[in-house]
């Protein structure tokens, strides 16, 4: 692989980008202004030369888990949820296109009218020609999440780094939301993050990247140019590798 652009610290980063991320402030659904800042900031990373996976959840419109489930069988209600994280990359890759990204939908649920199913060395292929892959239905299996999705995908990939874009600009010693004299870890290990519970992604996710030796960088996709700091390794964010805790 060739190395990253000249001041990005990864070549290749898979950003995994939840569902209540892109409801922006509305209560529930798709606020395609929020989708459309996700892709300005995909975009101006894209053109300088970073290789962007994407993975959206689909959590701003069903969950398997969730009241709205009610007593539907776990299985039925999962592939519900993994419906919605195809509408949700569909979205993103209009807001994509419509700002003259190249893109490809590859969806875990073979569903050809609208994506092209999931082929590893097809989506490499796409990545090396400069276009945006984005990953629908996570891995495509009930009981898992987009989570495990992104972690699969960004190991499949041989990405650098995966990025994890949240509300929040890392993980924190206690909810900053709550507790006001929490602080911001500055790195964390993997084993941190498992052994402690830490609800960064699931447990499922964290072990793979920690086999697959791969960080995972948590930071606020909320603020403006936090993708493009965060890539340059600038700004506030924490990275989760196998190094020790540090704050
Ligand atoms: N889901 C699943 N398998 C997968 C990915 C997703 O069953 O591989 C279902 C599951 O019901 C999950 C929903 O899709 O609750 C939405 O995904 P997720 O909760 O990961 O979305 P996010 O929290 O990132 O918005």
């Amino acid at each position: 692989m060739t190395d990253a652009p000249a001041a990005y610290r990864y070549k290749r980063v898979l950003l995994k980008v939840s569902g209540e991320v892109l409801m922006g402030d509305k209560g529930f659904g798709i606020d395609m202004e929020t989708v459309d800042e996700v892709a300005r900031a995909v975009a101006e990373v894209a053109a300088e030369g970073v290789e962007i996976c994407l993975v959206i959840g689909g959590g701003n419109i069903f969950r398997g888990v969730s009241k709205a489930a009610g007593d539907m069988d776990r299985a039925s209600a999962d592939y519900m949820g993994m419906l919605a994280t195809v509408m949700n990359a569909l979205a993103m890759q209009a807001a994509l296109e419509k700002i003259g990204v190249h893109t490809r939908v590859q969806s875990a649920l073979v569903m050809n009218a609208v994506a092209e199913p999931y082929i590893r060395r097809k989506a490499l292929r796409h990545l090396e020609k400069g276009r945006v892959v984005i990953f629908a239905a996570g891995v495509g299996a009930p009981f898992f999440t987009t989570d495990s999705g992104a972690a699969l995908r960004a190991a499949e990939m041989g990405c650098d780094a995966l990025l994890k874009g949240t509300s929040v600009d890392g993980v924190y010693t206690a909810d900053p939301k709550k507790d006001a004299s929490a602080t911001r870890y500055n790195t964390l290990s993997y084993q941190d993050v498992l052994a402690r519970d830490l609800k960064v992604m699931d447990a499922s996710a964290v072990a793979l990247m920690r086999d697959s030796r791969i960080p995972i960088v948590v930071f606020s996709i909320r603020e403006k140019g936090s993708l493009k700091r965060v890539l340059r390794g600038e700004g506030a964010f924490t990275v989760i590798n196998t190094g020790a805790a540090t704050s």
